[in-house]
């Protein structure tokens, strides 16, 4: 059964992985349909159609957060100084936050 090997970089904090370039690792089984080995003309329904999970190997590590991850944090940060404040006055903040989709400050 082919796989896909998925390079690309780890970050340990958070413990994404973000895929920087994908490579086949050909099995070479005639039975494959993904392989170069398998014939193109082969009709069986016997053959694998399906590939294997891909292996992720990170080529790098971060020591930071994904940028996906440090965002969250931010704006989590930023939802809990807002609701400090608005708990500190006893009145909802008067911010644009609410029209950027915080509903809730129940949360
Ligand atoms: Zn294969
Ligand atoms: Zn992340
Ligand atoms: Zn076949």
């Amino acid at each position: 059964m082919c796989h896909n090997i998925v390079y690309g970089r780890l970050h340990k904090p958070c413990g994404c992985f973000i895929a920087m370039s994908t490579e086949k690792k050909d099995c070479n089984s005639p039975q494959c349909l993904f392989s170069t080995s398998h014939p193109p003309t082969c009709r069986s329904r016997n053959c694998d159609s399906m590939m294997n999970v891909p292996k992720q190997v990170p080529i790098r590590i971060s020591p930071v957060n994904c940028p996906d991850c440090t965002r969250d944090k931010g704006e989590r940060a930023r939802i809990n100084a807002l609701k400090d404040a608005w708990r500190a006055k006893g009145t909802p903040p008067q911010t644009p936050a609410a029209s950027q989709g915080v509903q809730s400050w129940s949360g």
